[in-house]
Formats: C-alpha cells, sequence, structure tokens
C-alpha cells in the first residue's frame, strides 16, 4: 500500500495551536537573532525568587566549554511544579496512576502531591539530607516516585533516576559514580505481571560495595507488600518517615545554574554518561517544549508513555507538565500486558489528548496487525509524540492510521539525556509532516551538517548533525568529569556540540536522522544510514523489526548484515531471505542488497529503553562475539546468547 509523503497540517490542528507556521517562522528568526530578548520573555513562564538579568553566558570553545543561563536569577523547580497552581488547581489531578493489573488505579491531585512532597521532604531532611546531596531513586512507575523527585528538588538534593529494571552492578556503579547518601526504593516492581525486586537488589548493590558505598539509608516504599530484608540501622520505610512529618517545607532558592538532577545516559553507545542538568534553563526548556510541541492547551489529558528513569520522564513525565499544570496519566506496567490492547484501552479510559511513546512500542503493537486497536473509540487523541530512535515510516503510518485515525499530527521529537528537552521537532499546527523526519529545529536550536572534515555543508546534506550554540536545556558537565564532557562534546568538531548522530537535510530544509554516525555504513565507498535500510525491511509484510550492520567484507570493504524479527505467524525459510533481498534491492538499490540475514525470532538485543542496540549485533556479525563490552544496560542477555548460536559470519 502506498502512503502520502507529506502530510500538510491539518485544519482541526490549526484551530487549535498556539503555533501556526507563519508565527513559527517569526519566532524562529528572534530566537536565533535576539537569544538574549527572546529567553529573557521565556524565563517568565517560572516563579522566581530572583529575577534574573542576565540571560545567556554561553562558549563551546574546547578548553573553555560553558553553558549558563539565567545565571544571577534563583527559584525552585518543586515550587513552580506545585505550589505556584495550588490558588486554581488544588483539587485538579496531577497524575491518574494506572498500575500495572488493570482495575488498579489512583489518583492525585496537585494538593496531595504537595503534600506528599513536603512530607518527603522533611523526612529526607530528619536523615541529614542537605542542598547539593545527591540520592539515587530506583522505584517502578508509581506516584511517590514523581513525589521523590520533587522533594530532592525542593530541598536542592541532587537526584539520579537508576531505572528500575537494572540489575545491583548497574545499580551499584550509579551510586558510587555520583556518590549517593540517600536511595529511595521500593520492595517490588511489577511491570507485565513479573516481579522484580528492587529492594533485593538495592541490598546487593550495597553489599557488593561493602565499605565503598557511600549510602547511609534506604528509603523503602511498601508497593507490592511482599516481605523482604530489613535492615534497621539503615533501612526507613517511606510510609513511617512521613507518617510523622509536616506537610509544609519551605523550598530552598536555587540559583539557576545549581544542580538539578544527575540522569545517566542509556548505553546505547558504551560506557553510560552521567548527565548533569542544573535549574532555571532546564525548566523553562522542558515547560516550553510540553507546551509548544505536544499543542498542550489547558484541560488535556496527557500520557508520556515513557519510564520516569529515562531522560523523557523527567522533562516530560515531570518537570514540564507539572511546570504547566497538567493533568498527566502515569503508567506502571507495559503496553503488551495483559493483552496488546492495552495502550488503547487506557487511552480509552482516560480519554487521553496527547499520547508520547516510543518506536520500539509501535513496532512490537504492530506486529500483531490490526489487534491492538480493534474496538477502541481513541477518538480523543489530538497529538501523537515518537522518542527515542529514528521512526521507520511504516511504523509512522500504522501510528498514524490505526492509532491517530489519520486525524492526528506525529510530532517525531529527536532529542538526547543530553539535551535535556526535544530540539528537532515538527509542531502540530505549523509543520507538514513527512513520516520519517523529526523536520525542523525548535526555538533557540542551530542544527547544521558537517562532513568527517567538520565543515559545514549547506543546502540540501548528509553527514554528522551538530549544534552550532547553546540552548537553556543543555546539559551542562559529566558528573564529576568536566574533562570527558568537553572530549565527548566538543572535541571532535571544534566550536560546536556533537550529537554522535547522522542526519540529511532534504529541500525543505528538514531533517532525517540517519541512525549514530558510528553506524553508518560504506559499502564499496558509498555511506548508506541503517535507518534506511531498517526502514525499508520493516516496510516487507513479513519483517516486525530489523537491525542492519556492517562487518568485514573482503571485496566491498564493509557487508551488509541484517537481523530480522519475523510478524507473528511468520515462519522463516530460504525463500523468504532470498524474497527479502530482492526487495531490498529492488526498493533501495543493488548497493544495500544485504548480504547475510540472520533471523531473529526471539528478537534483538535492546537497551532496557527498548533501543536497538547495534554495537553488540555489530560484534557478532563481526565473529568477535567474545568482545561485547558493557553490556549492563542489555534488557534480555538470552537473546544475545541465540544470535551468538545462529551467527552467519563463522570467519
Ligand atoms: P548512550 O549515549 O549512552 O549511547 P543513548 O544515546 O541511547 O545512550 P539517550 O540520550 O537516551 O541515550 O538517547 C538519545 C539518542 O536516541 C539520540 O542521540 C538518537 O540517536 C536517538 N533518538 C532519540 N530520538 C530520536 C528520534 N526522534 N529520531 C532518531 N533518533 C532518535
Ligand atoms: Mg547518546
Amino acid at each position: 500500500m502506498s502512503h502520502p509523503s507529506l502530510y500538510p497540517v491539518s485544519a482541526k490542528a490549526s484551530a487549535r495551536t498556539h503555533i501556526t507556521d507563519d508565527v513559527y517562522q517569526q519566532m524562529y528568526r528572534q530566537s536565533i537573532e535576539q537569544p538574549d530578548a527572546f529567553w529573557a520573555e521565556q524565563g517568565k513562564r517560572l516563579d522566581w525568587i530572583t529575577p534574573y538579568s542576565k540571560i545567556k553566558d554561553t562558549s563551546f570553545e574546547l578548553g573553555k566549554v560553558k553553558v549558563n543561563w539565567y545565571s544571577d536569577g534563583s527559584l525552585n523547580a518543586s515550587y513552580n511544579c506545585l505550589d505556584r497552581h495550588l490558588k486554581s488547581r488544588a483539587e485538579q489531578v496531577a497524575f491518574y496512576w494506572e498500575g500495572d493489573e488493570p482495575g488498579v488505579q489512583k489518583t492525585v491531585t496537585y494538593q496531595q502531591l504537595y503534600d506528599q512532597v513536603c512530607r518527603l521532604a522533611n523526612g529526607m531532611k530528619s536523615l541529614g539530607i542537605k542542598k547539593g546531596d545527591r540520592v539515587t531513586i530506583y522505584l517502578p512507575m508509581i506516584p511517590e516516585a514523581a513525589v521523590a523527585l520533587l522533594a530532592c528538588a525542593r530541598i536542592g538534593a541532587v537526584h539520579s533516576v537508576v531505572f528500575a529494571g537494572f540489575s545491583p552492578d548497574a545499580l551499584g556503579s550509579r551510586i558510587v559514580d555520583c556518590d549517593s547518601k540517600l536511595v529511595i526504593t521500593s520492595d517490588q516492581a511489577l511491570r507485565g505481571s513479573r516481579a522484580t525486586h528492587l529492594k533485593d537488589n538495592t541490598d546487593a548493590a550495597l553489599g557488593h560495595l561493602g565499605s565503598a558505598s557511600p549510602v547511609q539509608n534506604v528509603i523503602v516504599v511498601k508497593h507490592v507488600g511482599k516481605n523482604i530484608d530489613f535492615h534497621p540501622s539503615r533501612d526507613v520505610w517511606y510510609h513511617e518517615l512521613v507518617a510523622s512529618q509536616s506537610n509544609s517545607c519551605e523550598p530552598e532558592p536555587m540559583n539557576a545554574e545549581d544542580p538539578l538532577f544527575i540522569l545517566y545516559t542509556s548505553g546505547s553507545t558504551g560506557k553510560p554518561k552521567g548527565v548533569l542538568h542544573t535549574t532555571g534553563g532546564y525548566l523553562v526548556y522542558a515547560a516550553m517544549t510540553h507546551q509548544y510541541v505536544f499543542d498542550y492547551h489547558d484541560g488535556d489529558i496527557y500520557w508520556c508513555a515513557a519510564d520516569v528513569g529515562w531522560v523523557t520522564g523527567h522533562s516530560y513525565i515531570i518537570y514540564g507538565p507539572l511546570a504547566n499544570g497538567a493533568s498527566s496519566v502515569m503508567f506502571e506496567g507495559v503496553p503488551t500486558y495483559p493483552s496488546v490492547k492495552r495502550i488503547a484501552q487506557i487511552v480509552d479510559k482516560y480519554q487521553v489528548n496527547i499520547l508520547y511513546t516510543a518506536p520500539t512500542a509501535i513496532r512490537a503493537l504492530m506486529a500483531h496487525g490490526d489487534s491492538p486497536v480493534a474496538g477502541a473509540d481513541l477518538s480523543s487523541l489530538k497529538t501523537l509524540g515518537s522518542v527515542g530512535e529514528p521512526i521507520n515510516p511504516e511504523a509512522w503510518n500504522w501510528y498514524y492510521e490505526k492509532v491517530g485515525l489519520s486525524q492526528c499530527p506525529i510530532v517525531d521529537t529527536w532529542w538526547q539525556t543530553e539535551t535535556g528537552g526535544i530540539l528537532i521537532t515538527p509542531l502540530p499546527g505549523a509543520t507538514a509532516l513527512k513520516p520519517g523526519s523529526a523536520t525542523r529545529p525548535f526555538f533557540g536550536v542551530k542544527p547544521a551538517i558537517v562532513d568527517n572534515e567538520g565543515h559545514q555543508l549547506a543546502g540540501v546534506a548528509e553527514g554528522n548533525l551538530v549544534i552550532l550554540d547553546s540552548w537553556p536545556g543543555q546539559m551542562r558537565t559529566l558528573y564529576g568529569d568536566h574533562d570527558r564532557f568537553e572530549q565527548t562534546y566538543f572535541s571532535t568538531y571544534p566550536g560546536v556540540y556533537f550529537t554522535g548522530d547522522g542526519a540529511k537535510r532534504d529541500e525543505d530544509g528538514y531533517y532525517w536522522l540517519t541512525g549514530r554516525v558510528d553506524d553508518v555504513l560504506n559499502i564499496s565507498g558509498h555511506r548508506l544510514g541503517t535507518a534506511e535500510i531498517e526502514s525499508c525491511l520493516v516496510a516487507h509484510d513479513a519483517i516486525a523489526e530489523a537491525a542492519v550492520v556492517g562487518y568485514p567484507h573482503e571485496i566491498k570493504g564493509q557487508g551488509i548484515y541484517v537481523y530480522v524479527t519475523p510478524r507473528v505467524g511468520v515462519e522463516p525459510s530460504d525463500e523468504l531471505t532470498k524474497a527479502i533481498r530482492a526487495w531490498v534491492r529492488e526498493e533501495i538499490s543493488p548497493i544495500a542488497t544485504p548480504d547475510l540475514v540472520q533471523w531473529a525470532p526471539a528478537g534483538l538485543p535492546k537497551t532496557r529503553s527498548g533501543k536497538i542496540m547495534r554495537r553488540i549485533l555489530r560484534k557478532i556479525a563481526a565473529n568477535e562475539h567474545d568482545q561485547l563490552g558493557d553490556i549492563s544496560t542489555l534488557a534480555d542477555p538470552s537473546v544475545v546468547e541465540i544470535l551468538v548460536n545462529n551467527r552467519l559470519n563463522r570467519k
């Protein structure tokens, strides 16, 4: 079936939008030409304790990199997410919490959230936590996770959230790296009815660290109600700690450049990096992007289906939506439990207007045909969002037609843990959409494409994506390692921020992310992005998901090694393999024809956030599976073993 390659802004979207295309053009120009005036105005979306007079004070010069925004202002992030809303929104729901099991649910109003945050903030103070101390949060998607982040922000403690799916070792190394005094966890977590033993994992992590553990206390939320080992000298029950605390706690005045949080990147490309974000610029940027990118309006029901363990959860479940006084759905479970209909059921149940999820979830549902949406209404939806990986046009179209009923713009948002918020994205009422393209830069963002020597390419171009100047949500440093920060992001192409991603720019100035630069293939001298071949593969009826990597090839330099997961009900065969090679040859070009096609019915190796780990697949393809590197962020190691056993290159 053929689909349009351009979707003009719909009448429905332009009728409701904050930002039309004219407004986008005019605001974008101002944001680039007069950044101080532009961001001075945007800063007013927050309540400040001390008003700012300085706005932008930044440099990308190697050896002298600095990123300061609003640096003589002071504010408190939790005040901006809670206190200032109470006059008008005390009884408004902040979170509709939907548990792992259907029927298990809870609502939390702004007043209740405020009370809980103050109690926990006071409780943390009673344990000796002060401004600047680091606190590791290892919690499932439960309201207490939001409470914990905001309670840290309230007293000026720096939170470091570790995704609840991580192992004791991954947790331990993150605790040590940022020297956390306190861990907040729960007895267990539930996802898709499977329990993760968070408290046991915490005990194991701290046990392994022994006397090297910086942790003085562990606060334990009783969530599932299972028995745990309790160390009375160290462990504190959450409910007991907060019971005796007052529900009022003065927010700590924070300089705009005081740290708000540390968050480790998802580790797709190697050892995770401890990204540090500060308070003022981050919050301005999170609130602004949440409003404009999703075209959020007061009264909308908003659902970001990410986990609070990722930056998407920080910026678009907690800080952005709460700064804007939004009502959000918070979901504990997974899209496929108890059935593939769960996402559609939650949308209908809460009449969700804005849904933000990841290509990995969309592809997982799409593999089941229409059944994930069969019988659902879905007419409440107005805007759909995607984040985390390039979204293949095939998945885009499925999302657009089956979930959005061909009426909702999809915002394909490109950004990183490092960028704090969305940098390249359509705006629902302003941008004509092209499936697979993240389209245009957000306000204040100056992307460019450079060749491998760092020369900027004009017009239609393909190469390495860099950002030329700072924006308020940008990371400030890697925690405890400013040198690695400069080396990682500013040394490859001096004077600009290097994203690590490849991109194309088309004749309309739209950006298309082509995958990690490290993953780009060079076949007989032709550069091929992995994203393009993968999109072609998943457009084939038999294929649910695909990953493409290069491997050493005697004649071509690099050969194309393809891993494919069949759709539900499809049996791999030699004939199908042939058909798939022919399909890619037809659809793209003979150069792109896969040399080796390995079926992966058990799935592909992914990070815990659902991204395909091509670096591991590259090692298997090169027959170097004894050198897999850091696999601590891998979701399911058994998948790797199966792929290694069935590998096609044994030379
Ligand atoms: P690490 O840096 O540790 O390897 P990571 O890059 O996966 O991990 P994140 O910060 O969570 O960690 O992910 C950011 C990356 O995700 C981007 O650099 C890009 O490669 C990819 N990405 C995110 N959104 C999109 C998108 N809309 N289109 C294409 N790629 C995207
Ligand atoms: Mg990265």
